[in-house]
């Protein structure tokens, strides 16, 4: 892949993709020598234990996929399905046996977790030393203090993505779009701690695409389909793509896809549907620099990510760190 350094010559026209799969198996491939040293040193793997509640079938394709991420690096992991009509307290139960375990170095609740349980509460329950995903409130407190902690994996796969792509962050105008736990209030405090100057979007923005224009930098996540578009882009801005929506209709892929609509067509034929980010791919090319493209972008680097903190999680139970 070319970097930004490649391209200094390079503002408008049709935008490079940053591809999250090469950068997500380097990242992996980091972890995978890391826990050999660790396995040579300690005797023993890092351990991380997945909790899912009930069938929702996106949930169990994503703690898959985190599982056979933890086979590839060497780390050992844990899959504790429960059923559907799992009550909190049998969930705050099996945490708290993670927690007290001294094998188990991560313990990830993969949300959204069945209406009827809050998910408030059984995220701060988990032991703040394994919080891997870092959403408990002690890992937010500390990220806003610009302090050590777990830092939630989609934001900082995109700074790691960024960052080996050669992409400035410092001094740069950086706008995200989306405020939710998981992905825009991190990822402003990660682009706050590197030097950008940060404004954050969110649904009651009033004319969202003047402040977005002014981006060098747009990171959206909001979850709808195509949402972001030409006028919303900056000439020569690197734009992330955080969303991932579900797409079926032809008359969206043909908007959205342009010279690939066949062959996402196709997908949709063979899968029942087809994936599309938050940001109008045809529209995006036409005015920015660099894309993540949906998918093969950020959802891959979040997987990796996971798997560094689980390593981290690991060392600093062990006062490796
Ligand atoms: P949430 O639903 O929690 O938050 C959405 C945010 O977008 C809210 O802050 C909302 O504003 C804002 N928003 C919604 N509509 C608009 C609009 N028209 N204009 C401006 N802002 C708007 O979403 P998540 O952050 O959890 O996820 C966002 C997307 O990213 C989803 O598609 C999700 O699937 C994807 N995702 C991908 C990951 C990956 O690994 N690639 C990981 C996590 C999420 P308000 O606060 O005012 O309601």
């Amino acid at each position: 892949m070319q970097s930004a350094k490649d391209t200094e010559t390079k503002t408008a026209g049709r935008a490079q993709l940053l591809d999250g799969a090469v950068i997500a198996e380097q990242i992996k491939q980091d972890v995978a020598q890391e826990v050999r040293q660790f396995w040579a040193e300690e005797e023993v793997k890092p351990c991380l234990a997945a909790v899912r509640v009930g069938d929702d079938a996106a949930s169990a394709v994503y703690v898959r996929n985190k599982i056979k991420a933890c086979e590839e690096v060497g780390i050992r992991s844990e899959h504790h399905a429960l059923p559907a009509g799992t009550n909190a307290i049998e969930l705050l139960d099996l945490i708290a046996s993670l927690n007290s375990r001294g094998d188990v170095d991560g313990i990830l609740v993969q949300l959204p977790l069945p209406g009827e349980i809050d998910e408030s509460t059984i995220i701060d329950s988990i032991d703040p030393e394994k919080d891997v995903d870092g959403f408990h409130p002690v890992s937010i407190g500390k990220l806003s203090m610009g302090r050590p902690t777990f830092v939630p994996c989609t934001p900082a796969g995109i700074i790691e993505l960024l960052e080996r792509s050669d992409i400035s962050i410092g001094g740069t105008n950086a706008c995200i779009v989306g405020r939710s736990q998981i992905v825009g209030r991190p990822m402003a405090q990660l682009l706050l701690q590197k030097d950008a100057t940060v404004t954050i979007c969110h649904s009651r923005t009033r004319d969202l695409p003047s402040v977005t224009r002014q981006a060098d930098l747009l990171v959206v996540a909001i979850g709808r389909a195509g949402f972001i578009g030409r006028a919303h882009i900056k000439p020569g801005a690197t734009v992330i793509d955080v969303g991932m929506n579900k797409i079926t209709d032809e008359a969206t892929v043909r908007r959205l896809f342009g010279a690939e609509a066949d062959t996402r067509l196709a997908v949709i034929a063979r899968r029942g549907y087809t994936l599309a980010g938050d940001v109008n791919p045809s529209e995006a090319d036409e005015v920015a620099a660099w894309r993540t493209p949906v998918p093969g972008g950020v959802g891959l680097l979040t997987v990796a990510m996971l798997m560094r903190n689980t390593m981290k999680a690991a060392r600093l139970r062990r006062g490796l760190e």
